[in-house]
């Protein structure tokens, strides 16, 4: 090495302490290398031409990495032309490289002595070649590429010496074709060292757009992209393909397309990844995954969607972000508004719709029989109209049409949505239970020409579909078709068949039928033609006369010889039916034997089967026999009219007829028809009177005689102080008697009031309403009693109210309140009194003060009756006899309660010592009376008795007394008291 050599010897370790500190190189990424001279820790073999040319020699790289670099710097000799070789560099998929060299080099000025020789450039040329021609080398065969020249300065003052600036130059070689190729520096002259050597080409790197991934891609030549298909990521689906275009420096244009995560999936970090446990994604797309909505939870992760919680659904077109829902509460505040057969329903929107907005209602109509636990139900028939529909409603409100009058209906409303289908036992439903009210009866429709001739028609009919209840005739108008209704005829059948005669003959007419039942009449039937037969035509066309003539003779003959045969038949039935019941008793008392000419009255439920009861003490009635005029009141088990019942051979009477109402249990039918089987064991003048039943065809009813003045009760209040003293105690004579009847028989009414006495047109009374518990349900005075039972608590003695304990001396204790609301023509017992205060007050000795213009007799009657120990009150015989005896001896009846000091005890059987216990209101309004009126009324200084009359109720208030009933009823007593005083006794 010559002394210029060796003086550069130093110039590179200088170069690496000296250059300009530079950071690790990190090639971008759409490089790749082909050669890289730093790369290599050993020698690079490269070939020198000729070998004193370019020098290899290590050094480090300004982080003090080993490199190798080539150096030549033989600035003083001519003709310089020295080789480095590369080593054969395969080209792989490059078409262009590029080739990036680093150099120092130094300026011919900075060395001295040069002789114009030194050179500032060296050359750049390549070989391809398909194959590593090892060692061989021929310079002609190398393509110069350019001459390389340092930047402007090639060296820099730094701080007073002279430093060599690192130069950096990139070249581009291409198109390439064949396998590899070759480098070489041609040096002519210059003092150069190599540093690096960098051979790469471009590429597009493989990367991920749009959740496609496109593969690393060369770019072709320097003019046009390459147009490159991408492909979906892992769990995704493409959109619209996805496509880019690589660019000839490396770089990706232009993304078209894209791909799309998979339901369960969301894009994280280019990828499509599981969404979380909890969350969800149900459809393709590059949404994040969603929370679960409430309600619903997935337990594992890629959930397309959450799965409900118990008890909530999804249903089928929900979307899978709903929240779980359930099926909604019961409707509320359901209000039935009957009209008729028709009811309006309306109810209040569910408190809870279970989390949706498709609630919709359906009503389900049910015939519901029986109160026991299940009732029995059956859908309703199918003419039962809902409008505006049964299901699928939206508002809070239906019409039901077409029901049956006087049913009981069950109507079950229940709220929906959409998840209801799917949880049927969560569904709930509020229930509604009415009766229909009666109503007109449907119109006839069919109408059938039985017979025709000149002068009359006989035409038949269907009942209408819907009678409603009972038909009590039908109303048959017509009219000649010509005269357009201007005269018509009206006719009433009670059948369904009618005769029209004195018709013209040959003469065409309209007809029509309308049905009548105790809620009016139905709509008439359409109009029906007929005509009558001309004059020659004979009145049954195709019969000959004798034919006709011994028919209708025969059939004459056989209607005689049945009603003769009905009649004796009737006859014998009527006689062993009137047979007393106790005679029966003796073979039919279904364990019952009682010894002949003792009557006792028997409990018909000790019956096993209690229709055997109806059967034993009450006469089964044909329905024929029976017309029913008008309603006339209400019963517990349906209305109650009056009608008359015309039994064969009998005469046409006037009945009541209670009937059953449609839709009855089978305890109510046996309840309702053991009234029969007791009214029909008694036989009394002051016993209503069973005249028999029908329980073979529908309704089932109890027909009694007729009361024409109904309930005792309203029958007084109506006819207030018009009836004689003797009048009212015959009809309390009448009373009585039939009570003693009833105590004979060892039955115990336990209802016995003024409303359960029936009155007729002669003023009979008789006693009515008999049952065994149905009694006091029946009765809207019962009411419970602490221990629960039902009773009429200001009627019923006080032992029974305590302990259930009913006899006939409780029922001589009604009979006492009997006896004062007669009296008092109709009062209410105890006014406006609360049951627990009436309680109390007798409890606590007080009783009931005597009506106005009462006589003695029968106020100290009632004080006997009102005993509390019950053996001390009369029997019925002895009111009877009482009774009796003031009836013989009305001059008794002029001293009334209110005029006189209380009167000894009447009852015969006990001495006078046994008087009616005091406290009672009589015994108060004696002791007034007994005291000197100042003394009695100090509180309020009456001077004299005379003054009582001007009392007010005021003034009672102030001395104590409060009760308004009371109250008024003492001041009219005072009045009378006052008034009797000045003109004597008030004549009864
Ligand atoms: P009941 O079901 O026995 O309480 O009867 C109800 C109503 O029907 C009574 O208050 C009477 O007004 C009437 N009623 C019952 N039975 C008869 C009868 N035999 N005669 C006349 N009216 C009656």
């Amino acid at each position: 090495m010559d002394c210029n050599a060796r003086s550069l010897l130093f110039i590179l370790p200088l170069l690496l302490s000296r250059v300009v500190p530079v950071f690790p190189i990190i090639y971008p990424p759409n490089e790749v290398n082909l050669l890289d001279s730093k790369a290599s820790q050993g020698e690079l073999g490269w070939i020198s031409y000729p070998s004193h040319g370019w020098e290899e020699i290590s050094g480090v790289d300004e982080h003090y990495t080993p490199i190798r670099t080539f150096q030549v710097c033989n600035v003083m000799e001519y003709s310089q032309n020295n080789w480095l070789r590369t080593n054969w560099i395969p080209r792989q998929s490059a078409q262009k490289v590029y080739v990036e060299l680093k150099f120092t080099l130094r300026d011919c000025n900075s060395i001295p002595l040069v002789l114009g020789t030194c050179k500032e450039t060296f050359n750049l040329h390549y070989l391809e070649t398909d194959d590593d021609q090892g060692s061989h080398f021929r310079e002609h065969q190398f393509s110069k590429i350019d001459t390389i020249a340092a930047d402007e300065s090639f060296t820099q003052m730094d701080l007073g010496d002279r430093i060599l600036k690192l130069n950096t130059e990139v070249r581009e070689v291409g198109p390439m074709t064949k396998k590899g190729f070759y480098l070489a520096f041609q040096d002519v002259g210059a003092c150069v060292a190599l540093v690096s050597v960098r051979v790469y080409f471009k590429k597009c790197p493989n990367t991920v757009r749009n959740l496609a991934s496109f593969p690393d891609t060369v770019p072709i030549d320097s003019q046009s992209l390459v147009e490159v298909k991408g492909s979906c990521v892992n769990h995704s689906k493409e959109e619209e393909p996805p496509r880019m275009y690589c660019s000839t420096e490396g770089e990706w244009l232009v993304p078209i397309g894209k791909c799309l995560c998979n339901p369960g999936y969301e894009e994280r970090s280019n990828t499509c990844q599981m969404c979380r446990a909890g969350f969800y994604k149900a459809a393709l797309g590059n949404a994040e995954c969603s929370k679960c909505p409430p309600h619903s939870f997935s337990h594992h992760e890629g959930s397309l969607h959450c799965g409900c919680e118990k008890n909530f659904f999804r249903a089928d077109g929900d979307p899978a972000s709903m929240a779980c829902t359930h099926p909604p509460s019961a409707p509320r505040n359901v209000i039935s508004s009957i009209n008729e057969t028709s009811v309006i329903l309306d109810w209040s929107w569910p408190e809870d719709a279970g989390g949706r907005r498709d609630v919709t209602f359906t009503v389900v109509c049910k015939r519901c029989r029986g109160n026991g636990a299940p009732p029995r139900c059956e859908p309703c028939r199918s003419g039962v109209r809902f409008l505006p529909r049964a299901a699928g409603l939206v508002n809070t409100t239906v019409t039901v049409g077409e029901l049956l009058a006087h049913t009981n209906y069950t109507f079950e409303i229940e709220a929906q949505n959409g998840v209801s289908p799917l949880a049927p036992r969560m569904r709930q439903y509020a229930a509604v239970t009415i009766t229909t009210n009666q109503a007109a009866p449907s119109p006839v429709t069919v109408i059938k020409k039985e017979k025709t001739s000149r002068n009359s028609v006989s035409l038949s009919w269907v009942e209408p579909e819907r009678p409603n209840g009972i038909i009590l005739d039908y109303e048959i108008k017509y009219y000649e078709k010509e005269e357009q209704e201007t005269s018509y005829t009206i006719l009433r059948a009670r059948g369904c068949n009618v005769t029209l005669n004195g018709l013209k003959p040959n003469t065409a007419y309209l007809l029509q039928i309308r049905a009548r039942t105790a809620a009016g009449y139905g709509a008439s039937s359409p109009s029906f033609q007929f005509e009558t037969s001309p004059d020659s035509a004979f009145s049954i066309s195709s019969e000959s006369s004798q034919v006709v003539l011994i028919a209708i003779s025969s059939a004459v003959a056989i209607i005689l010889l049945t009603v003769l045969l009905y009649v004796l038949i009737g006859r014998f039935c009527c006689h062993s039916k009137s047979k007393h019941p106790d005679e029966k008793r003796l073979h039919f008392g279904n364990g019952h034997l009682r010894l002949p000419g003792v009557r006792t009255y028997v409990d018909p439920h000790t019956y096993e089967d209690p229709s055997q009861a109806v059967h034993e003490f009450a006469k089964e009635l044909d329905a024929s026999c029976i017309a029913i005029d008008k309603v006339v009141g209400a019963g517990e088990f349906g209305e109650v009219c009056s009608g008359r019942l015309k039994l064969p051979s009998k005469k046409e009477i006037c009945v009541a007829i209670k009937t059953l109402k449609g839709g009855y249990t089978d305890k109510q039918r046996r309840d309702f028809l053991a009234e029969a089987s007791i009214m029909g064991q008694f036989d009394h003048p002051n016993i209503i009177r069973l005249e028999g039943v029908v329980t073979r065809s529908k309704p089932v009813m109890i027909v009694t005689e007729y009361m024409e003045n109904g309930s005792l009760d309203s029958f007084l209040r109506k006819h207030d102080a018009q009836f004689t003293g003797i009048q009212l105690v015959g009809m309390l004579r009448g009373i009585a008697s039939g009570m003693k009847y009833l105590s004979d028989m060892g039955y115990v009414h336990r209802d016995l009031a003024a409303r359960n006495i029936l009155v007729n047109s002669n003023l009979v009374c008789k006693v009515s309403d008999f049952g065994l518990s149905r009694v006091l349900e029946d009765d809207p005075e019962a009411a419970y009693t602490t221990r629960g039972g039902k009773i009429p608590i200001r009627w019923t003695a006080p032992e029974a109210i305590a302990y259930r304990k009913f006899t006939s001396a409780s029922d001589a204790w009604s009979y006492g309140i009997v006896l004062w609301e007669v009296m008092s023509y109709g009062e209410r017992p105890y006014w406006e009194m609360s049951n627990q205060d009436v309680i109390k007050a007798v409890d606590e000795g007080y009783r009931l003060p005597p009506p106005m213009d009462c006589p003695a007799t029968l106020y100290q009657l009632m004080l006997d009756c009102w005993q509390k120990e019950r053996n001390n009150r009369p029997k019925f015989e002895q009111i009877v006899s009482i009774l009796d005896k003031l009836i013989r001896n009305p001059g008794s009846l002029k001293i009334t309660a209110n005029t006189t000091s209380r009167p000894a005890n009447l009852l015969l059987d006990r001495s006078s010592s046994e008087a009616p216990s005091v406290g009672t209101m009589g015994d108060w309004m004696d002791g007034m009376r007994t005291l000197p009126c100042k003394e009695a009324f100090s509180g309020v200084s009456y001077s004299s008795c005379d003054t009582l009359a001007k009392t007010s109720t005021e003034d009672l208030k102030k001395i104590g007394v409060t009760i308004v009933g009371p109250q008024k009823k003492i001041v009219s007593s005072l009045k009378a008291l006052d008034s009797h005083t000045k003109n004597g006794p008030v004549p009864v």
